[in-house]
């Protein structure tokens, strides 16, 4: 089936729209006509090659809204007229020791888990294409279940990646009542992760480089903001916090965020940057073994878990919805930190 997409036809060229092949469904899975798809930050990294190893054309897309068009025969969850979500998942081995435990994103069977975009795939054209198009077909074992109001559905679609990526370690470091948790970083990742820690019913506080955005901080939910260029701001929550979620993308000195931990306390990184961060300092980590952790998306399971706590406590995504054709002008502004907090792509526009 050949349907509208737009991508990326090199690193240094502006997106054009493309017609792409999505493959027939086969007896597991389910097509997908997409209404929304988020925009980010990894997507701009694949489509301009900043890791390497992108393949072109690169058509980018990890936040999927949609509707059930057409299930295979052996499919039991899903129905035609669903409304579903992909993310950045669409394959893993299934049998590997994480993929058993539902930790796909963990998975450790050759090739680890297919991405949803630029991941090898026996379909054409041999790397697997975003959710920047009409449409897509996944394996069910991939597909969420949302049960957001139809009304919120375009700002559900960044819980796909933005939420399930603070989602995941805000649970497993047991972000609840009675600790006391930081977010680094309010931008995509870390708006959603002030919010999710609030419901979760921690006591929540974000940390920006800027006094500006203290405001925009207090109003997602943050109980408290720091402004982590003030040193005295930052001293007088030293050896405080239970847990700190850093979502920042640009490498910068992580020692300020560690002395802020308590006694086993744990600051977890969930932005790739580019180069480095410089080497922590050893004896902030050994007096109070602290510990530096990363984390990578969530697992399938933990993805629906996420999608449903969001849709009963009504949360979603802060978004700025635009057109297919305003995609290059969403990464210039993307990269200037020119959102609140996560650019939708409106998949009617794709025609
Ligand atoms: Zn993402
Ligand atoms: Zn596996």
């Amino acid at each position: 089936m050949t349907v509208k997409a737009i991508g990326a036809p090199a690193a240094d060229k502006p997106f054009e729209p493309l017609a792409i092949t999505r493959r027939e469904p086969g007896a597991h899975d389910v097509a997908i006509k997409i209404a929304y798809c988020g925009v980010c930050h990894s997507d701009l990294h694949m489509a301009r090659d900043e890791w390497g190893g992108a393949l072109y054309p690169c058509v980018p897309g990890h936040e999927i809204v949609g509707h059930v068009t057409a299930v295979g025969a052996h499919v039991t969850k899903f129905k035609v007229g669903d409304t579903v979500g992909v993310g950045c998942m669409v394959d893993s081995c299934q049998h590997c020791p994480s993929c058993e435990e539902g930790l796909e994103q963990y998975c450790t069977g050759e090739g680890s888990f297919t991405g949803t975009y630029n991941a090898p795939t026996p379909d054409a054209p041999g790397y697997t294409m975003g959710g920047y198009s009409e449409s897509i077909v996944v394996s069910e074992n991939f597909v969420l279940r949302v049960n957001h109001k139809p009304e919120q559905l375009a700002a559900a679609a960044p819980l796909l990646c933005a939420g399930i990526t603070t989602w995941s370690p805000l649970r497993h470091w047991n972000a609840g009542p009675g600790k006391k948790v930081g977010i680094v970083g309010i931008g995509g990742l870390g708006h959603m992760g002030v919010k999710l820690a609030r419901a979760l019913g921690a006591h929540t506080v974000a940390f920006t480089t800027s006094e500006s955005k203290r405001e925009a901080a207090l109003a997602l939910g943050a109980h408290e903001v720091i402004v982590s260029k003030n040193e005295d701001e930052m001293a007088a929550h030293a050896g405080s916090f239970d847990f700190i979620l850093n979502t920042v993308a640009a490498s910068h000195n992580l020692d300020p965020f560690v002395a802020l931990l308590k006694r086993d306390g744990t600051l977890t990184l969930v932005g790739a940057p580019e180069h480095p961060h410089p080497s922590p300092a050893v004896f902030n980590l050994i007096f109070s073994r602290r510990s530096i952790a990363g984390s990578l998306i969530g697992g399938i399971a933990e993805t629906q878990e996420m999608l449903d706590f969001c849709a009963e406590h009504g949360i979603t995504s802060d978004i700025e919805m635009i057109a297919a054709s305003q995609i290059d002008e969403a990464y210039d502004r993307m990269l200037k930190g020119d959102v609140r907090y996560r650019f939708v792509i409106d998949s009617a526009t794709l025609g």
